[in-house]
């Protein structure tokens, strides 16, 4: 193909030029930030203009060792030198050796490994239809407020009305009950269920943890009617919340006996290589046999390379303290921000680094402006130089690299008190 002279003549280096091929190019399905960003270090990213930012979003609750670190380009080479793919019609020992690490964070059982989140959780949809195939039953229920991806599938288990809206009709056998609602749950169930897919904290909406009563009572319900239950631990998972899953650190306190029946992961599992995987309890690892399910890239050797060396960094650098510790000082420092400006802050919420933080949509500060309070606090930070993700229209949340430091955090804290003493 011929490169126009205009094409070749085009500088590219300035956010308004980007802008302006992705707004000729790119399908518009992003509300992006008016950021170009180009490289990163650690905690910080910069953009095109060389203006520097705190990350606390870490590219929503992936990037758990930072930006460009080292250890993750290192590994990336050595593989890449080695085999990027080959397919799964032959064994690699990448794949054995992070299948056998998951299995020894989460428990006996078998894992399948795919790209993405939302393939992730349509595997755990497969499993329960086949779970459930011979018996009629093939529906799974999901909760109000929860994200699974941008499927077809993912979209119909999803409880929030702006993901499905236009593309109905829905992908059949889905139901939203409320959330943290055993009694809900209990009445949804009919003979067509087979599973239920719940998260053990809702990031997209929010930042809203599950209840050790609730988790416990979902096992309950689901043995006594003979259901599987799923969890998508995608944004909770991975160290965030100072255990590998969000529900091992809901439960760690708690007595009784709790294994889930398959766990669907993502995100922050490659460090920021795509990467996702589903783990199944043993008694049910052989009900997706020989041919039932598949995918080409997943498991290819790069990507679960990097994902060994990403645990083997957290668990060497006991980042999943750090995560604990430091997710401890910036929510007691949030609390006590919340009680210095009562008028603007409402809540904070969540685990380790997966922190949500309310805003009262009713501060003065918002003015009558007609774009939500949280893309009004997001972008206020983008001045001050910090990254956060909105979730919901008042809600910031706070994802950050497991490596952050305190200095870093005490950073970010300043900027955030900064912009919540401007809104008052
Ligand atoms: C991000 C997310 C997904 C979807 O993951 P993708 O990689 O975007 O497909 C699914 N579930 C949860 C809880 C998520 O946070």
């Amino acid at each position: 193909m011929e490169m126009s002279g205009e094409m070749k003549a085009l500088k590219i280096d300035r956010l308004s030029d980007i802008r302006k091929l992705f707004q000729r190019n790119v399908v518009p399905t992003y509300a992006r930030f008016n950021v170009a960003l180009d490289h990163g270090d650690g905690s910080y990213v910069f953009d095109v203009a060389g203006k520097r930012y705190l990350d606390l979003g870490g590219g929503i609750a992936v990037c758990a060792l930072g930006h460009a670190n080292p250890e993750i380009t290192d590994a990336l080479l050595e593989q890449s030198r080695k085999l990027l793919h080959v397919s799964n019609l032959y064994f690699t020992k990448p794949q054995a050796q992070l299948a056998e690490a998951l299995v020894r964070l989460i428990g006996p059982g078998r894992c399948f490994f795919c790209n993405s989140g939302a393939e992730a959780n349509e595997g755990l949809y497969k499993l329960a239809r086949k779970f459930g195939h011979d018996q009629g039953r093939y529906e799974i229920l999901t909760t109000d407020g929860s994200f699974h991806g941008r499927t077809l599938a993912g979209i119909a288990a999803t409880g929030q009305e702006k993901v499905k809206k236009g593309f109905e009709p829905m992908v059949a056998g889905f139901r939203q009950v409320p959330f943290n609602d055993l009694e809900a749950m209990g009445a949804a169930i009919t003979s067509e269920t087979a599973a239920i897919l719940v998260e053990s904290i809702q990031g997209e909406s929010g930042i809203t943890v599950a209840t050790a009563e609730y988790l416990l009572g979902l096992r309950k319900l689901c043995d006594e009617r003979g259901l599987l239950l799923l969890l998508d631990e995608v944004q909770a998972g991975h160290f965030r919340t100072g255990r590998f899953h969000g529900w091992q650190r809901i439960l760690e306190n708690v007595a009784g006996d709790f294994q889930p029946d398959a766990i669907s992961m993502a995100k922050a599992l490659g460090g920021g290589f795509p990467i996702g995987a589903f783990w199944v309890r043993e008694t049910y690892s052989d009900l997706l046999s020989s041919g039932t399910h598949a995918t080409t890239f997943g498991g290819n050797p790069l990507g679960c390379a990097v994902a060994l060396k990403v645990l083997e960094v957290i668990e060497r650098d006991q980042l999943a303290e750090n995560a604990r510790e430091l997710g401890r000082f910036i929510t007691d420092e949030l609390q006590r921000l919340i009680r210095k400006f009562p008028s603007v802050l409402k809540e904070v919420r969540g685990f380790g680094l997966m922190i949500g933080l309310e805003f009262r949509t009713d501060a003065s500060g918002f003015g009558a402006a007609e774009t939500p309070a949280a893309l009004q606090v997001v972008e206020r930070l983008h001045a001050a130089g910090v990254l956060t993700v909105p979730a919901g229209t008042s809600v910031i949340r706070l994802l950050p690299a497991l490596n952050l430091t305190r200095p870093e955090a005490m950073e970010g804290l300043r900027a955030i008190e900064a912009v919540v003493a401007e809104l008052v």
